[in-house]
């Protein structure tokens, strides 16, 4: 049994403009110890997927249809209460700003051992012990003294290192980490996808990646899910879609890593914006932006299908196998000049 398996997930948002579907028709399974990474542009979709399958969208407002079954259990049906034992338990949750998560008035020391506490039965000198070693596990020089600052006192990189201490306060069996480094400078954001590697490593956890950046999917994941427009659009191991991408989209993504910028001249952003989601294009919604575009793609919507090449990377696209085989071998030589 996956750890975690998610059927055909749809979660819409009710809105005063009328009824906004962020995520349609999702499915994937995380296993044991496996990093599955979600990337797409903001209001794909990504993250709605994972605070959904949390119980964190603001429910009166919700409608959520579909699996997510952790461990056998089905999230989406599962009492607030259940859902606070498994958060705080057996998931948890790293985000983009750390600043956020952590209480500006009360020194970093205090904030780790009163959530060690709140979970574990440990004596206050023995949660000291357990923050100390946690600060030290996840590289922060001079954890002593360092117990006593207060979050304004520590890093952009330092503070998501804080984070992701307290997230494995509990030895989570999974880690969800909504673009962990987006808020980092490039350097910093290296060194916490090294540490997170490591760390996986060291407690076993699976994770659940978040991004809009392909290049952190090549560091971290094993498989990944593109999502465009509220839909997964292609979903494959991450050797397989970097070796042989399927779609357009996807072709886009890559084109635009920063590695490639300097092969400008070939190679360009992904032009226009996604779509609205209150009144997404017909047929194939990344149509508007394709520069493969065809008129069926207008009409029809191309269902999420197993590629002639391979069925275990799926792929949403209307273009014959020869187009994209062709398209993603280009992409690759011009991938590899741009790498060399
Ligand atoms: Fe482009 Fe058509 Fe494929 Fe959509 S279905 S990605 S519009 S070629």
């Amino acid at each position: 049994m996956s750890l975690l398996e998610v059927k055909d997930l749809h979660t819409s948002f009710r809105t005063d403009d009328g009824i906004v579907r962020a995520v349609e028709g999702v499915s994937f399974e995380v296993e044991k110890g496996q990093t599955l990474g979600i990337v797409g542009e903001s209001g794909s979709g990504k993250s709605v997927t994972c605070l959904t399958i949390m119980g964190l969208n603001p429910s009166r407002n919700t409608i959520s249809t579909g699996e997510a079954l952790w461990k056998g259990k089905n999230l989406l049906t599962a009492k607030p209460r259940e859902l606070r034992e498994i958060r705080g338990s057996e998931i948890s949750m790293i985000f983009q700003d750390p600043m956020t998560s952590l209480n500006p008035v009360h020194t970093i020391g205090r904030q780790l051992i009163e959530a060690i506490q709140l979970h574990r039965d440990l004596t206050k000198r023995a949660a000291h012990a357990r923050a100390r070693e946690l600060l030290k596990a996840v590289g922060i020089p001079k954890a002593d003294a360092r117990m006593d600052d207060y979050p304004h006192q520590f890093s952009g990189g330092m503070r998501q290192r804080v984070m992701i201490a307290m997230a494995l306060i509990n030895d989570p069996d999974l880690l969800i980490a909504d673009e962990p480094t987006t808020a980092l400078d490039v350097t910093t954001q290296a060194q916490i996808l090294t540490l997170m590697k490591r760390l996986q490593e060291e407690f076993g956890s699976a994770v659940l990646i978040i991004t809009h950046d392909l290049g952190v999917v090549a560091e971290t994941a094993d498989d990944v899910l593109v999502m465009y427009a509220a839909n997964v659009v292609e979903q494959a191991s991450v050797d397989d879609l970097f070796n042989r991408p399927q779609h357009p989209y996807t072709w886009g993504l890559m084109g635009s890593l920063p590695r490639l910028e300097a092969d400008l001249e070939r190679l360009t952003q992904i032009p226009g914006q996604p779509p609205s989601l209150l009144r997404p294009p017909a047929g194939c919604r990344f149509h508007p932006r394709c520069p493969h575009v065809m008129e069926v793609c207008k009409t029809t919507v191309p269902p999420l299908a197993p590629s002639e090449r391979d069925p275990a990377h799926l792929q949403a696209c209307h273009l014959d196998q020869e187009t994209k085989d062709r398209e993603a071998a280009k992409l690759l030589e011009i991938t590899m000049a741009g790498a060399g």
